[in-house]
């Protein structure tokens, strides 16, 4: 385990919250979909695919009984999964008001399109609140230590300074029982570099998303040594517009380490999908999830990249 009180204080400018605020009030836009508009959606073939990979990563590392921390847990899309593998306690926090709000809905059972389903079994709190900036081990005192923490599609938001992907990385730490597995999930830094290379320009994508980096931000990021704060903007047809940062594992792994967590599993999502298609159950779970198939070229490209530390 390590220890809060040596880190140095996890202190931020105006212009790091600015962006925290962008990006919390894009997610807070956006609103639930209908079952139709959601089958209809440019990129349902990703949805599926994307649901897949979590489903498959959460019956790989979840117990029955678990006590289980979502970071950054959005509208609560995986309320089902984890209901599924039997966990005892759930906390989800998502900085976005209006995804906390449509969590806490799909968690009551309220009026919602995608649960005509019974109540979920496992008591939960939802936390609206910014994951990388604030102290989770205060906050979450009392319900502490988790068996799991999981950050899906969302670690690469702590990217923006080193003061906070220190302060994503010792919540997880200090909120996870020793053994504790964490599950993550981000876009795969190298494939985003290589495109953007291969591109000769800004910018690069395709009918269903683009990346554009800004050319003050690429002079001063890929000259520097830094690797926090290599800022991008990411649009994804019917999802997501709004600013990312780049990830190289290599420093996501080695500042990990300073956590006290250790890699145990990394792979690419096409590798990811290669490796469990192998297996006949998830066959079937990507049969049954809809997700069977190429869909279109473009959506199959997006290429995302998980990540278990234990
Ligand atoms: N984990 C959910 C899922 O897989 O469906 C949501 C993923 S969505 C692509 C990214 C989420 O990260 C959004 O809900 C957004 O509000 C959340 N997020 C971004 N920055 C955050 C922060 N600093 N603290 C907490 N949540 C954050």
């Amino acid at each position: 385990k390590h220890n809060p009180e040596g880190d140095a204080q996890f202190l931020e400018d105006e212009s790091t919250k600015i962006f925290a605020r962008k990006v919390a009030d894009h997610y807070s836009a956006r609103t639930n979909q209908t079952l139709e508009e959601r089958e209809n959606s440019p990129i349902i073939h990703l949805k599926k695919l994307n649901n897949w990979i979590k489903s498959v990563l959460i019956q790989l590392y979840a117990r029955r009984g678990d006590a289980v921390l979502d970071l950054a847990c959005g509208k609560g899309g995986d309320l089902i999964k984890w209901d599924k593998a039997k966990i005892g306690y759930y906390v989800g926090v998502d900085i976005a008001e209006g995804s906390i709000e449509d969590c806490r809905t799909r968690y009551n059972g309220d009026a919602d399109h995608h649960q005509r389903r019974k109540r979920f079994t496992f008591p939960a709190r939802l936390i609206c609140g910014d994951c990388y900036e604030a102290r989770l081990d205060e906050v979450l005192a009392d319900d502490a230590p988790f068996d799991i923490c999981s950050c899906q599609f969302a670690m690469h938001y702590s990217w923006s300074t080193e003061a906070r992907a220190r302060r994503a990385l010792a919540n997880v730490s200090a909120l996870l029982r020793p053994g504790g597995t964490f599950i993550g999930t981000m876009p795969d830094a190298n494939v985003i570099v290589r495109k953007l290379r291969e591109a000769g320009g800004l910018v690069f994508g395709n009918s269903v998303y683009w990346i554009r980096f800004d050319e003050e931000f690429l002079e001063k990021k890929f000259k520097s040594s830094s690797p926090f704060g290599i800022k991008y903007k990411f649009h994804l047809e019917d999802a997501v517009d709004c600013p990312e940062w780049i990830v190289p594992f290599h420093v996501f792994k080695s500042l990990a380490e300073e956590y006290d967590l250790e890699l145990v599993f990394v792979k690419n999502s096409h590798e990811f999908v290669h490796e469990y298609m192998k297996k006949p159950e998830y066959v079937e779970l990507m049969r049954r999830l809809g997700a069977l198939g190429d869909g279109n070229q473009d959506q199959s490209k997006m290429t995302t990249c998980n990540s278990v530390s234990r």
